[in-house]
């Protein structure tokens, strides 16, 4: 049993520094690879640990790379509510603060400009935060008129758009930046309608919204609605493809527990291809990438 545990530790070691040297590295694709044969021993070794009795899996949590020592408590109270969930599941979801409800014990961005920010129900915005270099999308690849984002994210969708076009598909910007006060009456007008329990799991509230970065945007193909993306053949070419050019579809069907959010296959956040490409190798959310190895 320990020696089970002890191997999970040395295997998520190895690819947290490979995650996080790739952030930096000019280029990633040696690492990335190496990186996925790391994941997938991974997964099966997490797999052996969900069939292991629970208490095994508290002891050892300082041993994880990704341990905050400031949280001990918290993990401790955690896992007494989810006795079935692993270690690994503990320490990274009480790391995203999933240990309390959403909207609560929220932090306002202190880094907000920084294209690995974490904007989501437990981090907000500057109400006043407008980046500094927005531009907008190219109009041969938006369906929307004045649609905007950050220049890396701007040009980064366009290769995008090349290279869905070079594959025989069309991909178009639908909306990009959101200010803070279009965000708000957006959100409003939805709990307005629909009552904010439904409007939370598909609308953020004002400061909350990744459309406020300007790297987020939501895109449609040519013929249907941008909340029918997910049917289309774009979306089949898209999920193994947009990490090439920078972008990880952030909200997908089976993450609503952690992200709050429904499904939401067209919403296409930038993060920069060495990123992108090792949040998609190991298919999780980009909260939890941000739990285990960009939080300190
Ligand atoms: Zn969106």
């Amino acid at each position: 049993m320990k020696k089970i545990i002890l191997s999970i530790i040395v295997i998520t070691t190895a690819i947290a520094v490979s995650a996080c040297g790739s952030k930096t590295a000019a280029t990633s694709e040696p690492v990335v690879s190496t990186a996925s044969e790391q994941i997938a021993e991974s997964k099966a070794e997490v797999q052996q640990v969900e069939a292991l009795p629970s208490a095994a899996a508290v002891p050892v949590y300082s041993n994880m790379s990704y341990y905050l020592s400031a949280k001990l408590e918290e993990y401790k109270a955690y896992s007494l509510i989810h006795p079935d969930y692993t270690l690994e599941n503990i320490v990274t979801y009480v790391n995203i603060g999933l240990d309390n409800p959403f909207y609560s014990n929220t932090k306002v961005i202190q880094n907000p400009e920084d294209l690995l920010v974490l904007c989501n129900k437990y981090n907000s915005l500057p109400d006043n935060y407008v980046p500094n270099d927005l531009v907008e999308v190219t109009t041969a690849n938006s369906a929307a008129s004045g649609l905007k984002l950050r220049k890396e994210a701007a040009q980064a969708f366009d290769k995008l758009c090349d290279g869905a076009k070079k594959a025989g598909y069309t991909i178009l910007g639908a909306s990009g930046y959101r200010s803070y006060s279009t965000q708000k009456s957006l959100y409003n007008n939805y709990v307005a309608s629909d009552g904010i329990t439904n409007a939370d799991t598909y609308s953020a509230r004002a400061g909350f919204s990744e459309h406020q970065t300007g790297l987020a945007i939501d895109v449609k193909n040519a013929t249907v609605a941008y909340d029918s993306f997910g049917t289309t053949p774009e979306y089949q070419w898209a999920k193994d493809n947009v990490q090439k050019y920078g972008f990880i579809i952030r909200y997908l069907p089976t993450t609503i527990g952690i992200t709050g959010y429904k499904s939401e296959e067209w919403h296409f956040r930038y993060v920069g291809v060495d990123t992108a490409a090792a949040v998609y190798a190991l298919g999780i959310t980009y909260d939890e990438y941000c739990a285990r190895y960009l939080m300190k």
